[in-house]
Protein backbone atom coordinates (compact mmCIF):
# COMPACT_ATOMS: atom_id res chain seq x y z
CA UNK A 1 0.00 0.00 0.00
CA UNK A 2 1.53 3.25 -0.98
CA UNK A 3 -0.66 5.23 1.33
CA UNK A 4 -2.44 4.22 4.52
CA UNK A 5 -6.05 5.60 5.64
CA UNK A 6 -5.96 6.75 9.01
CA UNK A 7 -9.30 5.47 10.56
CA UNK A 8 -7.58 5.83 14.58
CA UNK A 9 -9.02 8.32 17.20
CA UNK A 10 -5.99 10.31 16.52
CA UNK A 11 -3.63 11.42 14.88
CA UNK A 12 -6.49 11.69 12.01
CA UNK A 13 -6.11 12.12 8.43
CA UNK A 14 -4.55 15.44 6.96
CA UNK A 15 -6.42 17.69 3.98
CA UNK A 16 -4.49 18.57 1.32
CA UNK A 17 -4.75 22.03 1.97
CA UNK A 18 -3.41 21.53 5.74
CA UNK A 19 -0.56 19.67 4.15
CA UNK A 20 0.82 21.70 1.60
CA UNK A 21 0.34 25.11 5.20
CA UNK A 22 2.31 22.72 7.07
CA UNK A 23 5.15 22.46 4.14
CA UNK A 24 5.28 26.79 3.92
CA UNK A 25 8.42 28.89 4.76
CA UNK A 26 9.40 29.36 8.40
CA UNK A 27 8.81 32.98 9.84
CA UNK A 28 10.10 34.80 13.13
CA UNK A 29 7.80 33.79 16.17
CA UNK A 30 8.82 37.36 16.66
CA UNK A 31 6.74 38.84 13.85
CA UNK A 32 3.57 41.10 12.51
CA UNK A 33 3.47 38.05 10.63
CA UNK A 34 3.36 35.19 13.13
CA UNK A 35 1.13 37.99 16.01
CA UNK A 36 -1.50 37.99 12.74
CA UNK A 37 -1.60 34.27 12.42
CA UNK A 38 -2.05 33.82 16.45
CA UNK A 39 -4.80 36.52 16.92
CA UNK A 40 -6.55 35.12 14.21
CA UNK A 41 -6.20 31.33 15.49
CA UNK A 42 -7.57 32.84 19.04
CA UNK A 43 -10.40 34.29 17.53
CA UNK A 44 -11.48 31.54 15.36
CA UNK A 45 -11.62 28.49 17.82
CA UNK A 46 -13.48 29.92 20.54
CA UNK A 47 -17.09 29.89 18.58
CA UNK A 48 -16.14 26.41 18.42
CA UNK A 49 -15.87 26.13 22.07
CA UNK A 50 -18.33 28.54 23.23
CA UNK A 51 -16.18 30.49 24.68
CA UNK A 52 -15.61 34.49 24.75
CA UNK A 53 -11.95 33.37 27.06
CA UNK A 54 -8.90 33.89 25.14
CA UNK A 55 -7.77 30.32 23.74
CA UNK A 56 -3.85 29.91 24.20
CA UNK A 57 -1.42 27.12 22.34
CA UNK A 58 0.90 25.17 23.79
CA UNK A 59 3.48 23.22 21.64
CA UNK A 60 2.49 19.72 23.38
CA UNK A 61 0.21 16.61 22.74
CA UNK A 62 -2.81 16.45 24.35
CA UNK A 63 -1.48 15.25 27.86
CA UNK A 64 0.60 18.35 27.85
CA UNK A 65 -2.56 20.27 27.75
CA UNK A 66 -4.21 17.97 30.66
CA UNK A 67 -1.09 18.85 32.73
CA UNK A 68 -1.18 22.62 32.05
CA UNK A 69 -4.85 21.95 32.89
CA UNK A 70 -3.73 20.49 36.66
CA UNK A 71 -0.45 22.03 37.39
CA UNK A 72 -2.51 25.33 37.41
CA UNK A 73 -5.08 25.19 39.13
CA UNK A 74 -4.61 21.73 41.56
CA UNK A 75 -2.12 21.87 44.31
CA UNK A 76 -0.82 19.13 46.71
CA UNK A 77 -3.68 18.36 49.16
CA UNK A 78 -6.49 19.38 47.35
CA UNK A 79 -9.50 17.00 47.26
CA UNK A 80 -10.21 15.99 43.56
CA UNK A 81 -13.21 14.41 42.16
CA UNK A 82 -12.59 11.91 39.22
CA UNK A 83 -15.52 11.33 36.90
CA UNK A 84 -13.25 8.62 35.33
CA UNK A 85 -15.02 6.42 32.42
CA UNK A 86 -12.07 4.69 31.13
CA UNK A 87 -8.49 5.50 30.45
CA UNK A 88 -8.16 8.73 29.51
CA UNK A 89 -10.04 9.49 32.79
CA UNK A 90 -7.69 7.74 34.66
CA UNK A 91 -5.14 9.46 33.36
CA UNK A 92 -6.28 13.24 33.44
CA UNK A 93 -6.77 12.07 37.20
CA UNK A 94 -3.38 10.05 37.98
CA UNK A 95 -1.85 13.61 36.71
CA UNK A 96 -3.35 15.08 39.49
CA UNK A 97 -2.27 12.63 41.70
CA UNK A 98 1.11 13.09 40.52
CA UNK A 99 0.46 16.19 41.79
CA UNK A 100 -0.26 15.42 44.92
CA UNK A 101 -3.72 16.21 45.35
CA UNK A 102 -6.26 13.78 46.56
CA UNK A 103 -8.16 11.95 44.53
CA UNK A 104 -11.97 10.34 45.01
CA UNK A 105 -12.98 8.18 41.96
CA UNK A 106 -16.75 8.17 40.91
CA UNK A 107 -16.30 5.40 38.22
CA UNK A 108 -18.32 3.67 35.48
CA UNK A 109 -18.04 0.31 33.73
CA UNK A 110 -16.93 0.61 30.45
CA UNK A 111 -19.42 2.05 27.80
CA UNK A 112 -21.24 3.41 30.57
CA UNK A 113 -21.17 7.22 32.15
CA UNK A 114 -21.19 8.66 35.16
CA UNK A 115 -24.71 9.49 36.52
CA UNK A 116 -25.39 13.35 37.59
CA UNK A 117 -27.00 12.46 40.43
CA UNK A 118 -24.02 10.28 41.98
CA UNK A 119 -22.04 13.39 41.15
CA UNK A 120 -24.79 15.31 43.13
CA UNK A 121 -24.29 13.19 46.05
CA UNK A 122 -21.00 13.15 46.07
CA UNK A 123 -20.38 16.54 46.13
CA UNK A 124 -22.10 16.86 48.93
CA UNK A 125 -19.83 14.89 50.61
CA UNK A 126 -17.20 16.78 51.35
CA UNK A 127 -15.13 20.09 49.61
CA UNK A 128 -13.69 19.35 46.62
CA UNK A 129 -11.42 21.66 44.53
CA UNK A 130 -11.87 20.37 41.27
CA UNK A 131 -14.50 17.85 39.24
CA UNK A 132 -11.91 16.18 36.40
CA UNK A 133 -14.44 14.96 33.23
CA UNK A 134 -13.27 13.39 30.34
CA UNK A 135 -16.16 14.57 27.44
CA UNK A 136 -15.68 12.17 24.40
CA UNK A 137 -14.04 8.69 26.50
CA UNK A 138 -11.86 7.99 23.52
CA UNK A 139 -11.21 4.11 25.18
CA UNK A 140 -14.76 3.31 25.10
CA UNK A 141 -16.40 5.81 22.44
CA UNK A 142 -18.55 7.39 25.30
CA UNK A 143 -19.69 10.76 25.14
CA UNK A 144 -20.48 12.39 28.68
CA UNK A 145 -22.90 14.16 29.54
CA UNK A 146 -20.97 17.36 29.97
CA UNK A 147 -23.99 19.65 30.86
CA UNK A 148 -26.13 17.79 33.03
CA UNK A 149 -22.71 17.54 34.89
CA UNK A 150 -21.95 20.83 34.74
CA UNK A 151 -25.46 21.62 36.64
CA UNK A 152 -24.89 19.95 39.04
CA UNK A 153 -21.70 20.83 39.81
CA UNK A 154 -22.85 24.86 39.45
CA UNK A 155 -25.57 23.94 42.27
CA UNK A 156 -22.47 22.42 44.78
CA UNK A 157 -22.39 24.40 47.65
CA UNK A 158 -18.36 25.36 47.92
CA UNK A 159 -18.40 24.75 44.00
CA UNK A 160 -15.49 23.24 42.52
CA UNK A 161 -13.82 23.96 39.48
CA UNK A 162 -14.64 22.07 36.66
CA UNK A 163 -12.13 20.39 34.19
CA UNK A 164 -12.61 19.20 31.36
CA UNK A 165 -10.67 16.90 28.65
CA UNK A 166 -12.15 17.71 25.61
CA UNK A 167 -9.45 16.58 23.37
CA UNK A 168 -11.58 14.01 21.36
CA UNK A 169 -14.25 15.65 21.43
CA UNK A 170 -13.91 19.23 20.38
CA UNK A 171 -13.97 20.77 16.78
CA UNK A 172 -16.43 17.85 16.29
CA UNK A 173 -18.81 18.57 19.22
CA UNK A 174 -20.11 21.42 20.04
CA UNK A 175 -19.78 23.06 23.46
CA UNK A 176 -21.34 25.99 25.21
CA UNK A 177 -17.92 26.52 27.86
CA UNK A 178 -19.17 30.05 29.10
CA UNK A 179 -22.72 29.18 29.54
CA UNK A 180 -21.98 25.76 31.28
CA UNK A 181 -19.25 27.38 33.43
CA UNK A 182 -16.70 25.11 32.30
CA UNK A 183 -13.81 26.45 34.42
CA UNK A 184 -10.97 24.86 31.96
CA UNK A 185 -10.87 23.28 28.73
CA UNK A 186 -8.42 21.09 26.75
CA UNK A 187 -8.42 20.14 23.34
CA UNK A 188 -5.74 18.90 20.89
CA UNK A 189 -4.50 19.42 17.20
CA UNK A 190 -4.18 16.22 16.25
CA UNK A 191 -8.24 15.11 16.50
CA UNK A 192 -11.27 16.46 15.23
CA UNK A 193 -9.10 19.71 14.23
CA UNK A 194 -7.57 18.02 11.53
CA UNK A 195 -4.26 19.01 12.21
CA UNK A 196 -1.08 17.19 13.16
CA UNK A 197 -0.17 15.95 16.40
CA UNK A 198 1.83 18.54 18.94
CA UNK A 199 -0.65 20.89 19.38
CA UNK A 200 -2.85 21.51 22.81
CA UNK A 201 -5.34 24.35 23.03
CA UNK A 202 -6.04 25.48 26.46
CA UNK A 203 -8.97 27.90 27.41
CA UNK A 204 -9.39 29.55 31.14
CA UNK A 205 -12.64 30.61 32.69
CA UNK A 206 -11.94 33.68 35.28
CA UNK A 207 -12.47 31.53 37.95
CA UNK A 208 -9.64 29.12 36.87
CA UNK A 209 -7.55 31.90 36.25
CA UNK A 210 -7.67 33.39 39.39
CA UNK A 211 -6.76 29.92 41.11
CA UNK A 212 -4.16 29.71 38.87
CA UNK A 213 -2.76 33.00 40.51
CA UNK A 214 -2.84 31.51 44.04
CA UNK A 215 -1.53 27.90 42.87
CA UNK A 216 1.98 27.03 44.25
CA UNK A 217 2.08 23.78 42.19
CA UNK A 218 5.73 24.15 40.74
CA UNK A 219 5.46 24.75 36.56
CA UNK A 220 7.76 26.58 33.93
CA UNK A 221 6.84 25.06 30.01
CA UNK A 222 3.46 24.88 31.06
CA UNK A 223 2.95 28.25 33.19
CA UNK A 224 -0.63 29.14 31.94
CA UNK A 225 0.23 32.63 32.87
CA UNK A 226 3.22 33.46 30.94
CA UNK A 227 1.37 32.01 28.10
CA UNK A 228 -1.70 34.61 29.32
CA UNK A 229 0.61 37.73 29.40
CA UNK A 230 2.58 36.64 26.15
CA UNK A 231 -0.95 36.74 24.21
CA UNK A 232 -1.75 40.00 23.74
CA UNK A 233 1.22 40.67 22.10
CA UNK A 234 0.39 37.63 19.72
CA UNK A 235 3.15 35.76 21.21
CA UNK A 236 3.89 32.53 22.96
CA UNK A 237 6.41 32.54 25.83
CA UNK A 238 8.15 29.80 24.09
CA UNK A 239 9.21 29.23 20.56
CA UNK A 240 6.02 27.31 19.60
CA UNK A 241 5.30 25.02 16.53
CA UNK A 242 4.96 27.23 13.74
CA UNK A 243 4.33 24.62 11.09
CA UNK A 244 1.50 23.30 13.18
CA UNK A 245 -0.16 26.44 13.52
CA UNK A 246 -0.19 27.36 9.48
CA UNK A 247 -1.98 23.79 9.51
CA UNK A 248 -4.68 24.57 12.04
CA UNK A 249 -5.24 27.71 10.33
CA UNK A 250 -6.09 25.80 7.19
CA UNK A 251 -8.02 23.42 9.12
CA UNK A 252 -10.09 26.48 10.57
CA UNK A 253 -10.96 27.83 7.14
CA UNK A 254 -12.25 24.19 5.85
CA UNK A 255 -14.31 24.27 9.16
CA UNK A 256 -15.85 27.56 8.29
CA UNK A 257 -16.25 26.89 5.14
CA UNK A 258 -18.72 23.92 5.94
CA UNK A 259 -20.09 25.69 8.67
CA UNK A 260 -19.97 24.54 12.12
CA UNK A 261 -23.18 23.33 12.40
CA UNK A 262 -22.71 21.29 9.48
CA UNK A 263 -19.25 19.86 10.84
CA UNK A 264 -21.17 18.30 13.82
CA UNK A 265 -24.25 17.39 11.91
CA UNK A 266 -21.75 15.41 9.71
CA UNK A 267 -19.86 13.51 12.42
CA UNK A 268 -23.15 13.02 14.19
CA UNK A 269 -24.48 11.01 10.89
CA UNK A 270 -21.23 9.36 10.24
CA UNK A 271 -20.97 7.94 13.24
CA UNK A 272 -24.18 6.65 13.15
CA UNK A 273 -23.49 4.83 10.03
CA UNK A 274 -20.50 3.15 11.64
CA UNK A 275 -22.21 2.26 14.08
CA UNK A 276 -25.23 0.67 12.10
CA UNK A 277 -22.59 -1.03 10.02
CA UNK A 278 -20.81 -2.75 12.82
CA UNK A 279 -23.77 -3.60 14.42
CA UNK A 280 -24.92 -5.50 11.02
CA UNK A 281 -21.26 -7.38 10.53
CA UNK A 282 -21.79 -8.77 14.00
CA UNK A 283 -20.04 -6.38 16.27
CA UNK A 284 -21.54 -5.40 19.48
CA UNK A 285 -20.94 -1.63 21.22
CA UNK A 286 -19.27 -0.69 23.80
CA UNK A 287 -21.15 2.81 24.58
CA UNK A 288 -24.48 2.72 26.31
CA UNK A 289 -27.59 3.53 23.60
CA UNK A 290 -28.04 7.31 24.26
CA UNK A 291 -24.24 7.86 25.07
CA UNK A 292 -22.22 7.36 21.61
CA UNK A 293 -19.36 9.53 21.14
CA UNK A 294 -19.91 11.29 17.22
CA UNK A 295 -15.88 11.15 17.00
CA UNK A 296 -14.99 7.47 17.88
CA UNK A 297 -16.59 3.93 18.12
CA UNK A 298 -15.84 0.80 20.43
CA UNK A 299 -16.95 -2.45 19.77
CA UNK A 300 -16.30 -5.77 20.89
CA UNK A 301 -15.71 -8.29 18.15
CA UNK A 302 -18.05 -11.14 16.06
CA UNK A 303 -17.67 -14.58 17.74
CA UNK A 304 -14.46 -16.19 16.54
CA UNK A 305 -12.24 -13.21 15.77
CA UNK A 306 -9.36 -11.43 17.47
CA UNK A 307 -9.04 -7.80 17.44
CA UNK A 308 -5.68 -8.32 16.56
CA UNK A 309 -6.50 -10.09 13.28
CA UNK A 310 -9.12 -7.63 12.72
CA UNK A 311 -6.33 -4.54 12.80
CA UNK A 312 -3.52 -6.72 11.22
CA UNK A 313 -5.50 -7.73 8.14
CA UNK A 314 -6.86 -4.55 7.39
CA UNK A 315 -3.67 -2.75 7.64
CA UNK A 316 -1.83 -5.80 5.75
CA UNK A 317 -5.34 -6.11 3.04
CA UNK A 318 -6.91 -2.98 2.95
CA UNK A 319 -4.47 -0.33 4.04
CA UNK A 320 -6.59 0.43 6.79
CA UNK A 321 -5.57 1.65 10.43
CA UNK A 322 -8.01 1.12 13.43
CA UNK A 323 -7.17 0.93 16.94
CA UNK A 324 -7.25 -2.03 19.48
CA UNK A 325 -8.51 -1.79 22.92
CA UNK A 326 -6.72 -0.13 25.44
CA UNK A 327 -6.03 -1.38 29.49
CA UNK A 328 -8.55 -3.65 30.66
CA UNK A 329 -10.34 -3.78 26.88
CA UNK A 330 -7.00 -4.63 25.39
CA UNK A 331 -7.87 -7.39 23.00
CA UNK A 332 -11.33 -7.43 23.49
CA UNK A 333 -12.36 -4.78 21.16
CA UNK A 334 -11.48 -2.40 18.29
CA UNK A 335 -11.49 1.23 18.21
CA UNK A 336 -12.49 3.33 15.20
CA UNK A 337 -12.10 7.13 14.99
CA UNK A 338 -14.35 8.71 12.77
CA UNK A 339 -13.29 12.92 12.95
CA UNK A 340 -12.25 15.63 11.40
CA UNK A 341 -11.34 15.23 7.28
CA UNK A 342 -13.58 12.16 6.55
CA UNK A 343 -16.85 11.80 4.49
CA UNK A 344 -19.74 9.12 3.89
CA UNK A 345 -17.10 7.33 1.10
CA UNK A 346 -14.43 6.77 3.78
CA UNK A 347 -17.29 5.35 5.57
CA UNK A 348 -18.78 2.88 3.13
CA UNK A 349 -15.01 2.10 2.20
CA UNK A 350 -14.05 1.23 5.69
CA UNK A 351 -17.46 -1.06 6.69
CA UNK A 352 -16.41 -2.75 3.22
CA UNK A 353 -13.14 -3.12 4.47
CA UNK A 354 -14.18 -4.78 7.79
CA UNK A 355 -16.49 -6.95 6.04
CA UNK A 356 -14.51 -8.06 3.63
CA UNK A 357 -11.19 -8.48 6.09
CA UNK A 358 -13.85 -11.09 8.50
CA UNK A 359 -14.31 -12.88 5.52
CA UNK A 360 -10.62 -13.58 4.22
CA UNK A 361 -9.73 -14.26 8.59
CA UNK A 362 -12.71 -16.97 8.65
CA UNK A 363 -11.55 -18.34 5.74
CA UNK A 364 -7.81 -18.69 6.77
CA UNK A 365 -9.64 -20.31 10.41
CA UNK A 366 -11.73 -22.58 8.24
C1 LIG B 1 -5.96 11.56 22.47
C2 LIG B 1 -6.49 11.90 23.81
C3 LIG B 1 -5.71 12.51 24.81
C4 LIG B 1 -4.32 12.99 24.62
O1 LIG B 1 -3.42 12.10 24.21
P1 LIG B 1 -2.01 12.58 23.62
O2 LIG B 1 -1.47 11.31 23.09
O3 LIG B 1 -1.22 13.14 24.73
O4 LIG B 1 -2.31 13.64 22.59
C5 LIG B 1 -6.31 12.85 26.00
N1 LIG B 1 -7.60 12.60 26.23
C6 LIG B 1 -8.39 12.04 25.32
C7 LIG B 1 -9.83 11.83 25.64
C8 LIG B 1 -7.87 11.67 24.07
O5 LIG B 1 -8.66 11.12 23.15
Amino acid sequence: MDQLEVRVPGPTPLPPQVRQALSRPMVSHRSQAFRDLLHGLDLRIRPMLGTQQEVLFLTASGTGGLEAAICNTIEAGDRVLSLSTGYFGERFAGIAARYGAKVDYLRARPGATVDAGAVAARLSTASFRAVLVTHSETSTGVLNPVGEIARVVNEASNRPLLLLDGVSSLGAVPLAMDTLNVDVVVTASQKAWMTPPGLAMVALSDRAWERASGCTSPRYYFDLAAARDSAPRGETPWTPGVSLLYGLEAALGLMEAEGFERVTARHLRLAARVREGLVQLGFSLVAAPGFESPTVTAAYLPAGVEAHQLTACLERDFGIQIAGGQADLKGRIIRIGHMGYIGEDNVTNLLRSIESALALIREEVR
